[in-house]
């Protein structure tokens, strides 16, 4: 099933948020074009009368694909995270329709299990059963992103045709490689594309209400393309955009994808270059320190709408507190696990 932009028709199934229902309704509204030149993104829905959020996002996770600790690694970093017990999560994020109780992931992470229980936990539903969230958002095929897809197949929660929202190019890898593959053919998956349109963005509707823009973004594309989500809520808009190359990679990406936005979930990926140890010219996300250069004036006129996440286990701001302190002096936040915003 494909979706279709601009101003074109799409359907996709009832998502009840338990499912009671057990039909396969099919539901239709039209999409919306996008965006129009530069940075005239329009919102689809007025802001809730009152300004109260319906729906609820907790990020379940912010570090880096391999999460802390880190498989492999024997320096400081993640030493010192066995000994304590001390456990980062892949970023994702958890989003509650408090209208109708559904629930999403975005990314699905090799830690998949028990962000969804957390997710379950902070949004306080009772045991679901083999259906454990209503919808799958993913921005990649790394395996920080998806590989925790398999965990909803035969051998696991063995859903039932849960939706996945991805990219084309993303549906094709879960479909020609295995075990993802075994997903589609057993029926536990329903993978929903969303086509981009000419302009690189596409507009979709998980839930009913909640409007999401995919726009692709550079990043490594080895095996699918990427794109960053920014979530349309009555009360507020929210980015998120894990992985990224440098800021400066396509004109007026930076600010298309904050344009209206009001928390910007970003990619923190490494502090520096001291970090990596390597060239800068070879690491391509936005190393943090540039990113608070970069984009200083925006946090400290609004402070906390920027905020660091998919941090390596080398990253300096996911244990030093006085770094983390400075970087919130100057207007932008490394967001704890669990940390709320209402849309
Ligand atoms: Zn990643
Ligand atoms: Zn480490
Ligand atoms: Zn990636």
């Amino acid at each position: 099933m494909r979706f279709r932009t601009p101003s074109s028709q799409w359907r996709r199934k009832c998502l009840c948020p338990n499912r009671l229902c057990g039909k396969k309704l099919l539901c239709y509204a039209s999409l919306a074009v996008v965006v129009t030149a530069g940075l005239a993104c329009q919102r689809e829905y007025p802001l809730a009368m009152d300004g109260s959020a319906r729906f609820d996002t907790w990020l379940l996770g912010r570090a880096q694909d391999g999460g802390v600790p880190h498989l492999g690694c024997v320096r400081e970093c993640c030493r010192v995270a066995r000994r304590e017990g001390r456990v980062e999560y892949p970023c994702s994020l958890g989003v509650r329709d408090r209208l109708t109780g559904a629930l999403l992931l975005i990314e699905a992470t090799p830690a998949v299990e028990s962000q969804v229980a957390m997710l379950h936990t902070l949004a306080e539903v009772d045991p679901r059963d083999r259906v454990p969230v209503d919808g799958v958002l993913l921005t990649h095929a790394h395996i920080g992103h998806y590989a925790g897809l398999m965990q909803f197949g035969k051998e696991v929660a063995a859903t039932d045709e849960l939706p996945i929202f991805c990219t084309p190019k993303m549906a094709d890898f879960i479909r020609a490689h295995a075990p993802w593959s075994g997903l589609v053919t057993g029926g536990h998956v329903d993978l929903q594309e969303i086509v981009m349109g000419t302009d690189g963005a596409a507009v979709f509707e998980p839930v009913e209400g909640l409007r999401v823009e995919a726009i692709q973004v550079p990043h490594r594309d080895e095996y699918s393309d990427t794109v960053a989500f920014r979530l349309h809520g009555p009360a507020k808009t929210l980015l998120w955009v894990p992985d990224i190359d440098q800021w400066s990679r396509n004109e007026g990406m930076i600010e298309r994808l904050l344009d209206g936005v009001d928390v910007a979930y970003v990619d923190g990926t490494f502090y520096d270059e001291q970090e990596v140890g390597r060239c800068a010219d070879e690491i391509p996300h936005p190393f943090m320190r540039d990113t608070l250069t970069t984009l200083g004036d925006l946090a400290k006129a609004h402070p906390g709408r920027i905020q660091f996440i998919h941090l390596n286990h080398t990253n300096p701001a996911l244990s030093d507190l006085k770094l983390v302190a400075e970087i919130g002096e100057r207007g932008f936040d490394v967001p704890e696990q669990g940390r709320w915003v209402g849309l």
